[in-house]
């Protein structure tokens, strides 16, 4: 008999009804095929034929929307405010990316030389596989950036379905099967299978018709299935975007500091924290200790509470918490007494105590954030060998140019911001979305904005010469 999964609730604390079916290995099968014969066909080069496709799965999702909300809502327990921003968010990169494959799709650099002529091009590199996070259950699932952006140039797309948001994963790919029955198109474009045992996505990877994977999740899911690209017989490109700390500078004397702490208090508690570039880190200088942790305190009790996306994660977050504090660091909670909402929680101490308490280099997901007090900024140096490369750094203050710190934070992150908060990332060309290792697998790339659809692209020369 097939197995079946359920989601959660967290919000009501109870399991939705409907069964998911999890995919055979058949089935991946006859997916597999479908997406080689198709790239191999060029039907799916034709940016005219996408242009139709996205027109229509634009509609598809406006016309569903309502539908969708009850079933997302349901199973993320992300509220109704969440849920309209990220579907705007998903229109969007609907829209942009379309418009960006097609450019790519016309695009040609011509060298006009004395006995030839060099015409580079862009091709879709193939049949690509790509794995969602459970915390964007559109922008970064199913139909999120990097499904569409693979779309966008021409490559057929396989989606492992995140189990957390199991029904929002399938609606969304019946979506897709619509639009792909109504417009007569190619079934090879989409591809969809849920597991929740890693057996679908591990054999996704190894397969060696897939040719790049697109991965949003945990350091420790995306180093495995990044190892397993590269073991390959044919080693494939995997783009793994995963967590961060994502460190906050306070500069001494930074001007309206409460407002500052009262925005990176809202930014580490939003969603209950459940977000790759929440504020985990934030340094500040000793001097100003007193002022600063009276307004963080005050902050912190007036912070709304969210229920998080599954109990499993409400798990991982209360483990890692312990783990802190078996490490002898002292934690500080704050919970609303409900089942599964994120207890929001922090941790004070030295620079040298945080050098030295290994479990506080790595993302704690959820709305957990540690406090380091520094003497100067030549401390903060140690910083970076503990917690490597980073998504964003983030200065409060004057000047942060001016900080000694400042070259060494650019080095290792994708994105420094000055006086606002790292999480809201803006789907723009300017966008970097990616970081060096473990922000990202490949820091050359960003997985967010039009820049993100190179990942799937690889270049062409023609060379031709009239004389023969
Ligand atoms: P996750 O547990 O790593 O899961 C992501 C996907 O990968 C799921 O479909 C999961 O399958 C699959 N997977 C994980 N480990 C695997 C393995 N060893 N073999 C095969 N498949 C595997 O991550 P998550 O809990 O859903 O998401 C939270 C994490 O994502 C956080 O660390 C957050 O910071 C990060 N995130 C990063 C970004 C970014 O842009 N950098 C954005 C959003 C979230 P199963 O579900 O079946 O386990």
């Amino acid at each position: 008999m097939r197995r079946t999964l359920q989601t959660f609730n967290c919000a009501e604390n109870q399991w939705n009804t409907p069964q998911y079916s999890v995919s055979t290995p058949l089935e991946l099968e006859n997916l597999l095929a479908n997406a080689e014969a198709l790239h191999l066909s060029g039907v799916w080069q034709n940016p005219n034929l996408r242009e139709f496709f996205f027109h229509q799965l634009i509609e598809e999702l406006q016309t569903n929307k309502s539908k969708l909300q009850v079933i997302t809502c349901k199973e993320s327990s992300l509220n109704a405010v969440r849920f309209n921003a990220e579907f705007e968010r998903m229109i969007q990169q609907i829209r942009l990316y379309s418009v960006e494959g097609k450019h790519w799709s016309e695009f040609e650099d011509c060298a006009d030389l004395p006995d030839r002529k060099l015409i580079k091009k862009y091709l879709p590199i193939g049949p690509v596989v790509v794995f969602g996070a459970s915390n964007f259950p559109l922008a970064y699932g199913t139909l999120g950036g990097d499904t569409i952006g693979a779309l966008a140039v021409g490559c057929p797309v396989l989606v492992k379905g995140h189990p957390l948001h199991a029904g929002t994963s399938y609606f969304l790919a019946e979506l897709v099967a619509q639009c792909v029955e109504k417009l007569c198109l190619p079934y090879g474009l989409f591809g969809h299978v849920m597991d929740d045992q890693y057996q679908l996505a591990q054999l996704l990877v190894r397969d060696n018709r897939v040719k790049a994977g697109a991965f949003t999740g945990s350091e420790q899911g995306g180093k495995t299935l990044h190892t397993l690209a590269q073991q390959r017989d044919e080693p494939m490109p995997f783009f793994a975007e995963m967590g961060s700390i994502n460190p906050v500078i306070v500069l001494p004397k930074a001007k309206c500091i409460d407002t500052h702490i009262s925005r990176l208090v809202g930014a580490m508690t939003q969603d209950a924290g459940q977000f790759c570039t929440k504020p985990g880190l934030i340094c500040y200088p000793e001097s100003e200790a007193s002022p600063f942790l009276s307004a963080f305190i005050k902050a912190i009790r007036q912070a709304t509470f969210f229920p998080m996306l599954h109990p499993s994660i409400v798990e991982k977050y209360l483990n890692r918490l312990q783990e802190i504090e078996d490490a002898g660091i002292e934690v500080t909670k704050y919970s609303n007494g409900k089942a599964w909402h994120g207890v929001v929680a922090f941790a004070d101490m030295t620079i040298h105590e945080f050098l030295r308490i290994k479990p506080l280099h790595h993302e704690v997901f959820g709305p957990f954030t540690c406090l380091v007090r520094y003497k100067d900024q030549e401390d903060l140096l140690g910083i970076w060998p503990k917690i490597h490369g980073q998504l964003t750094t983030t200065f409060i203050g004057q000047d942060p140019e001016a900080s000694t710190f400042y070259t060494v934070a650019s080095l290792n992150c994708g994105r420094i911001i000055h006086n606002q908060v790292p999480t809201g990332v803006m789907v723009t060309r300017a966008m970097q979305h990616g970081g060096p290792f473990p922000a990202s697998s490949d820091a050359r790339f960003s997985s967010v904005g039009e820049a993100s659809l190179m990942r799937f692209l690889r270049p062409i020369t023609v060379q031709k010469c009239d004389k023969h």
